[in-house]
């Protein structure tokens, strides 16, 4: 334990510009303190283990160690080297979370007015400062309001909503976001570099994919890894360590979901709960997918998050279509293990449902051999524009080539839902400033959050198209007449594959009780849903 804690304390960032991932920050308060414009309190807002206390504590230097040059401190001195340890007498840090009453906080705020002991300033760091009773906070508040000039304040806190807003409003407020993969990775580097730990790059991301966001999780957990296998861990070593699936039967698991194949799911399902819990196997295989759709559907490397690229392609080419039904079914899945008392079942039904010889493989084929007549609404350039084959073509598409935007539109969407959504999309009509993108009804009447997506399109549409330019999304009222006329028995079956395939869009109905293959498929997919889904 005393070694799971040193590395990271070893690499606590002791300058501004160690700050990596928290860069604009870092230097906004090197700005304040060069140009003598530090405001005299503030809030450092954020998740756990991003930054907040390191940037207090480097900022208590950069004002009080005698050699600071540059908004640099030395981190030699006594006081940085007190400051450091948490140990100044002039720095006083304070845990909200044990030092919640007024009674405690009282002799704190009464020391105020005394003139720090051997520095410029008295730097009262209070971390989870939300934790503070209210009667404290009112204490706090007049000093607040106005402090000595020799008095600095700094409320670190994860959950800033929670602070009085008669406080915050005396604050300067810094929103310290989730650290980035990539300065996770920038430092997790640096600090093997300087240890003589060698780690592959693939298992260096996959560290960083744990500590979500926290430096400090991905520094420790390295350190943790390093303890239990030696300075050349390998992939197998974090699998062990964390108890995660390996790749390998991940992705086992995903060929015989995409191949439609229940008997070699059957195996290495239950090969895979032998080693981990049906909730980490389902999240692990959310994350794949998440990465394959993004890497065949943007071909962006630096997008992933979870998996290396090398490991994807093994996978081969899989239809993202078949990605995005996938990718419904585990998270609607996935979101209903909380609510039972079974998820190890429920898990597994879902997965052999989705397994289920003719359901995802037989649906891509069908939309392959019925593809969608081209939608060239608005269009005044036949679809046979090179732009169109070539999404990723920097010139500007006009709004009036809708196939060609709608290409660039589908890169440049961070979500896969979104995504989902817009690769059927319609130009309804279109102005200088605004334009109207008709979806399947079927999207517009489930909860998915609409407004959201108008928020991406409108920002992804006016980089695009180089102004700015507002983006409706309505139900496309061509679409709703096609499904409106339907029979009622028939219009409740489509609704009945629509449930199973979330998200999906009817492009055609056919009758197949006649063809024999196909109805015995079909009536045992129907005994499947019914064994799910029964009491
Ligand atoms: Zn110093």
């Amino acid at each position: 334990m005393a070694h799971y804690l040193a590395l990271a304390r070893k690499y606590r960032p002791a300058t501004f510009d160690d700050m990596v991932g928290q860069e604009p920050i870092a230097n906004a308060l090197k700005n304040a303190v060069v140009s003598n414009r530090l405001a005299h309190a503030y809030i450092f807002a954020g998740p756990r283990g991003v930054g907040k206390t390191s940037m207090a504590r480097i900022l208590a230097k950069t004002l009080n160690c005698p050699n600071t040059k540059n908004a640099t401190p030395c981190n030699t001195c006594d006081i940085c080297r007190a400051i450091s340890a948490g140990q100044d007498v002039d720095v006083l840090e304070i845990d909200a979370a044990s030092h919640r009453t007024v009674d405690e906080i009282k002799p704190v705020i009464e020391n105020i007015a005394y003139r720090p002991t051997r520095s410029p300033y008295k730097v009262y760091i209070i971390d989870e400062a939300h934790m503070l009773s209210r009667h404290a906070f009112n204490a706090l508040l007049k000093t607040i309001e106005e402090p000595p000039p020799f008095v600095l304040f700094i409320l670190a806190t994860t959950e800033p909503e929670k602070l009085p807003e008669t406080v915050r409003s005396r604050c300067q407020e810094f929103d310290f976001p989730p650290l980035r993969l990539e300065a996770l990775l920038k430092r997790l580097s640096f600090v093997c570099k300087k240890e003589g730990f060698e780690v592959e790059a693939g298992l260096l991301r996959r560290i960083a994919r744990y500590a979500r966001g926290s430096m400090r999780d991905a520094i420790s957990l390295l350190d943790q890894l390093v303890a239990y296998a030696g300075k050349s861990p390998k992939t197998e070593d974090l699998e062990r360590l964390l108890g995660t699936p390996p790749f390998s039967l991940l992705a086992r698991i995903l060929c015989a979901l995409v191949d439609g194949n229940p008997s070699a799911l059957a195996d290495v399902y239950g090969e895979a709960t032998a080693r981990v819990s049906p909730e980490r196997l389902a999240d692990e295989l959310l994350f794949l997918v998440r990465d394959l759709l993004v890497l065949r559907l943007t071909s962006s490397q630096h997008l992933l998050r979870f998996f290396s690229e090398s490991e994807l392609r093994t996978l081969g080419d899989i239809d993202p279509r078949a990605l995005t039904v996938l990718f419904a079914n585990l998270l609607e899945t996935r979101n209903r293990m909380r609510a039972t008392a079974h998820p190890d079942l429920l898990f597994e039904v879902a997965l052999m449902r989705a397994a289920h010889r003719g359901t995802i493989a037989d649906l891509v084929r069908y939309i392959q051999q019925n593809p969608a007549p081209p939608k060239t609404h608005s269009s005044t350039t036949p679809p046979s524009n090179p732009t169109t084959r070539q999404p990723q073509t920097q010139t500007k598409p006009a709004a009036s080539n809708w196939l060609a935007l709608r290409s660039q539109i589908l890169s440049r969407l961070e979500k896969p839902e979104h995504r989902a959504i817009i690769a059927s999309a319609t130009l309804l009509s279109s102005s200088d400033d605004t334009l109207v993108v008709g979806i399947h009804p079927n999207f517009a009447s489930q909860d998915l959050a609409l407004e959201a997506l108008q928020r991406a399109m409108s920002a992804v549409v006016s980089r695009l198209l180089g102004r700015a330019t507002r983006v409706k999304i309505e139900p496309d009222p061509r679409l709703r007449s096609k499904n409106a006329s339907l029979p009622p028995a028939l219009k409740e079956k489509v609704e009945r594959v629509l449930r199973l395939f979330p998200g999906a869009v009817v492009e055609e109905i056919q009758d197949v009780r006649n063809g024999g293959d196909d109805a015995s498929g079909a009536e045992s997919a129907d005994q499947n849903q019914a064994s799910a889904e029964g009491p």
